[in-house]
C-alpha cells in the first residue's frame, strides 16, 4: 500500500492510476479504524480497480470544547487493517498540507438546509468543516466515486447536496451502519465510553427500533413517539438531545406524503456524544 503524505506525491500516483484506465474508489476518513470504516473500505473494493482511504482529524469540523486533542489516533494499527482490505494508497496529510497556516483564513463551503438542525444546531459550523474538507479531499483525490457511512445520515445528506451544487464529478455511495452484537453503532467515539456506559449506550439503537416499529405498525403520532423515546432514554440515563423522526430525503418534518423516513437520534452517555439513526420506507399510509 502507498502512503502519501503530500498531495503533489498522491497526485502523481493517482495521474499513474489514471492513465492506467483504473477507476478510483475513495473513502476519507478521521483515522482510528473500525469494522464500520472498513466496510467503506470493502465496498469501494469491490466496485472500483484503485482504492485511495485518507486519514486525516479536521480541526475545522471540531467545535471549542469539543474532542478534538482527545481524538483517538493509531496510525500503526490503521495501516494494519487498511492492508489487509487491500487498500492501494493512504492519504495522511498534515495539517499544514491541508490547510497552510492560516486556518482561520481557509475558505468554507456552508450547504444550506439539511446541514442547519439536529447536529448542525448542536454543532455550529461543525458541517461547513465536514463540507470544506470533503470538497478539499475529493479536488485532491479526484476519486470516480466516494463512500460515506449512513451512520453520519445527516453528513451522508451535506455531502450530497455539495457535490450535486457544486457539479462535483464524483458518485457519492452510502454504506449501511456497522454495529456491534449488542446494535450499538460502531464509533471511534466509542473508545470513550465505559464497560457500564456502553452497556447504557445499546438504548439508543432499542429506542430506534422501538420507534421504528410503531412507525412500521401504522403509528403516525410522530411527536408522542419522538416525546416516549426521549422519556426512555433519560430513564437510563442517556442524555438525549434529539431524538426526531423525519423525511429521509430533506430532514424536514415529515408531510402526509413523504414514504421515506429517517428516524436520528444524539444523546450523551456521560461526556461521550453518540448518534445514530434508522431509516424506514412506508408501505401503506
Ligand atoms: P469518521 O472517521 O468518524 O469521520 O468516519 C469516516 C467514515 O466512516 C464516515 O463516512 C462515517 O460515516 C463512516 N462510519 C463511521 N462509523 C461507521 C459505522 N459504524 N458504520 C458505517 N460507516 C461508518
Amino acid at each position: 500500500m502507498e502512503t502519501h503524505e503530500t498531495t503533489a506525491g498522491l497526485q502523481l500516483w493517482i495521474d499513474a492510476q489514471r492513465r492506467a484506465g483504473n477507476s478510483i474508489g475513495f473513502v476519507p476518513t478521521m483515522g482510528n479504524l473500525h469494522e464500520g470504516h472498513l466496510a467503506l473500505v470493502r465496498a469501494a473494493r469491490q466496485r472500483c480497480d484503485t482504492v485511495v482511504a485518507s486519514i486525516f482529524v479536521n480541526p475545522l469540523q471540531f467545535g471549542p470544547g469539543e474532542d478534538l486533542q482527545a481524538y483517538p489516533h493509531t496510525p500503526e494499527e490503521d495501516r494494519t487493517l487498511l492492508l489487509r482490505e487491500e487498500c492501494d494508497a493512504l492519504f495522511l496529510p498534515g495539517i499544514a498540507q491541508m490547510y497552510g497556516s492560516a486556518l482561520a483564513e481557509q475558505t468554507r463551503i456552508h450547504v444550506p438546509g439539511v446541514s442547519e438542525g439536529l447536529c448542525g444546531a448542536s454543532r455550529p459550523g461543525h458541517f461547513d468543516g465536514v463540507a470544506t474538507i470533503v470538497c478539499k479531499l475529493l479536488n485532491m483525490v479526484r476519486p470516480d466515486r466516494a463512500y460515506f457511512g449512513l451512520k453520519d445520515y445527516q453528513q451522508f445528506l451535506v455531502v450530497s447536496k455539495l457535490v450535486a451544487d457544486l457539479a462535483l464529478p464524483v458518485t457519492i455511495e452510502g454504506v449501511e451502519t456497522v454495529r456491534d452484537q449488542h446494535g450499538l453503532a460502531l464509533s471511534s467515539r466509542n473508545n470513550y465510553l465505559s464497560g457500564e456506559q456502553r452497556a447504557k449506550a445499546t438504548l439508543l439503537y432499542q429506542c430506534l427500533r422501538e420507534c421504528a416499529a410503531q412507525v412500521e405498525a401504522g403509528n403516525r403520532e410522530f411527536a408522542s413517539l419522538e416525546q416516549a423515546a426521549i422519556q426512555r432514554l433519560q430513564d437510563g440515563e442517556v442524555r438525549p438531545d434529539y431524538f426526531v423522526i423525519r423525511s429521509a430525503d430533506t430532514l424536514k418534518p415529515v408531510t402526509p406524503e413523504d414514504r421515506r423516513l429517517v428516524i436520528l437520534a444524539a444523546a450523551f452517555v456521560g461526556p461521550t456524544r453518540l448518534i445514530d439513526n434508522l431509516r424506514l420506507e412506508l408501505t401503506h399510509a
